[in-house]
């Protein structure tokens, strides 16, 4: 197995997440007391979000293209950036290393297909529903037709994220929240299943609280690095 090499921390609270489930299928996929090669870049998540919000992507490039390098320095063979956000700088980032990189779009819009999906809608941070990067992705390299919550109700996913999720924040009322947001879209505009394109989204949803066929970013990052590692 290659040795991957994840940018994380964004937030850590999904990046244990990613640690726990590339552990737990390499296990499953060798056996024994085998685990999954590692290195894990943290980023102090703080210093992240705040460039985010201030719009400053090209500082926000310049980290990621640094921790990419530093992976790289260390051994690291495959890249991983446990984020969908931060796939807005993923081919900078993949450049900067000059190693491999596995996409979550590509890995997410794989599985919503083999899903069956055509009109997923996409619960993730306003940068991932508002900009093209990843929409855009699902739309011209996928095939998919991805659909966004209206904007009161992108404000309202945005927010539990960063000030909930992010920070280990778990309430049922978000919970319900975010139902009432699948409900609404699912009544209004034909949405055929759901897409958790934001990596905490999985800490808030689980795929049996509806009907409708849903891919975790987070799960299928996972299990696409551990195929670039092995394959
Ligand atoms: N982890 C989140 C995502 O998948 C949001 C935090 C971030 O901006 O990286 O988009």
């Amino acid at each position: 197995m290659r040795l991957i090499g994840v940018i994380g921390g964004m937030s850590w609270e999904s990046t244990a997440v990613y640690y726990r489930l590339f552990n737990e299928a390499a296990r499953e996929r060798a056996g024994g007391l085998h685990s999954a090669r590692l290195l894990v870049w943290s980023f102090d998540f703080a210093e992240i979000e705040a460039l985010q919000a201030a719009g400053d992507w090209d500082g926000a490039t310049a980290r990621l293209a640094d921790a990419a390098r530093a992976l790289k320095a260390a051994g690291a063979e495959v890249l991983v950036i446990a984020t969908n956000t931060m796939h807005k700088m993923a081919d900078a980032v993949q450049a900067a290393a000059g190693l491999p990189l596995v996409h979550i779009a590509d890995a997410t819009a794989g599985a919503a297909r083999a899903a069956g999906m055509r009109r997923p809608l996409v619960l993730a941070t306003r940068y991932t529903m508002e900009q093209d990067f990843y929409l855009g992705r699902l739309r011209d390299r996928h095939g998919l037709d991805p659909v966004v919550p209206d904007a009161a109700s992108r404000e309202t996913v945005h927010r539990i994220i960063y000030e909930e999720l992010c920070r280990g924040v778990i309430r049922a009322e978000s919970h319900a929240a975010y139902l009432d947001v699948i409900a609404r879209m699912r009544a209004n505009e034909g949405i055929d299943g759901l897409v958790y394109g934001c990596t905490e989204v999985g800490l808030l949803l689980d795929p049996a609280d509806t009907d409708l066929p849903a891919v975790d970013s987070t799960r299928v990052h996972v299990t696409a690095a551990l195929d670039a590692a092995t394959g």
